[in-house]
């Protein structure tokens, strides 16, 4: 999980269209959230990743369902509420149901209000493992320390990353003194592609950058690209994001 900003509310979310939305479900129980306008916006705000688990969010099971942070079976008046809007897989929406965030002792982590890390921390076997009850309710609740479903596809990204940070510093240290400009912009290049999948529009982002922020390789390759003038403000930005996104 990784925090999100969340923009202005999409045009189509009037208060005409939101009142008599409202009203509708009220009525009816209609799925009045189901829009195009609000499902791409929502796409937006997360890159098209699920808020919660991070997986892409494509066609077939995963794809993008509205989750009303504060469940719609509770709190009906918010129904289109913007601010209560979230896009989830199918799983973790299913997983969450009609939990109820307001009572003392279950509130969750809102990624568009609150920084996941605070919360929650991913251990070397990529556990989550909550930091504070509203941590352990949201691994518990969203089932984010399901092995089948995301256990297995954080390992596997994480240590096959960690592998990619090991080739990467690797290659560097054994460029020669002498490589051509292009040999070395070569290396420069992938070290700033791997970097950037830590940014907020990779799938598992947060995984990635937990990986980056604790490998010994990616450190000595930073130190080493620093020395030489290859550590450029565009992987410094890159890097103060994926600290900034670590689970450690
Ligand atoms: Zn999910």
């Amino acid at each position: 999980m990784i925090r999100l900003n969340r923009p202005d509310a999409p045009p189509v979310l009037s208060p005409v269209f939101v009142a008599e939305g409202v009203a509708r479900f009220a009525l009816d129980g209609s799925a009045v959230w189901n829009v195009d306008e609000i499902k791409r916006a929502l796409s937006e705000l997360s890159s098209g990743k699920c808020a919660y688990c991070e997986v892409r969010l494509g066609e077939g099971p995963a794809y993008l369902e509205v989750e009303h942070f504060y469940a719609k079976g509770h709190y009906p008046g918010r129904v289109l509420a913007w601010e209560n809007l979230l896009p989830a897989c199918r799983r973790c929406n299913a997983k969450k149901g009609d939990w109820d965030v307001a009572p003392a002792g279950q509130m969750m982590v809102d990624p568009t209000i609150m920084a996941p890390p605070i919360h929650i921390q991913l251990d070397e076997a990529y556990r989550p493992l909550g930091r504070t009850p509203v941590g352990e309710i949201t691994i518990l609740e969203i089932g984010l320390d399901d092995i089948d479903r995301l256990g297995v596809k954080r390992y596997k990204i994480g240590e096959a990353f960690k592998r990619k940070l090991e080739d990467l510093l690797d290659r560097y240290v054994s460029l020669p003194v002498n490589a051509s400009l292009h040999r070395r912009r070569g290396v420069v290049r992938a070290v700033r592609d791997a970097v950037a999948k830590a940014g907020s529009d990779a799938p598992f982002s947060a995984v990635i950058a937990t990986v980056m922020t604790r490998s010994p390789a990616y450190a000595a390759l930073k130190a080493a690209m620093e020395a030489a003038g290859d550590w450029s403000a565009e992987l410094r930005a890159a890097d103060d994001i994926a600290t900034a996104a670590s689970l450690t």
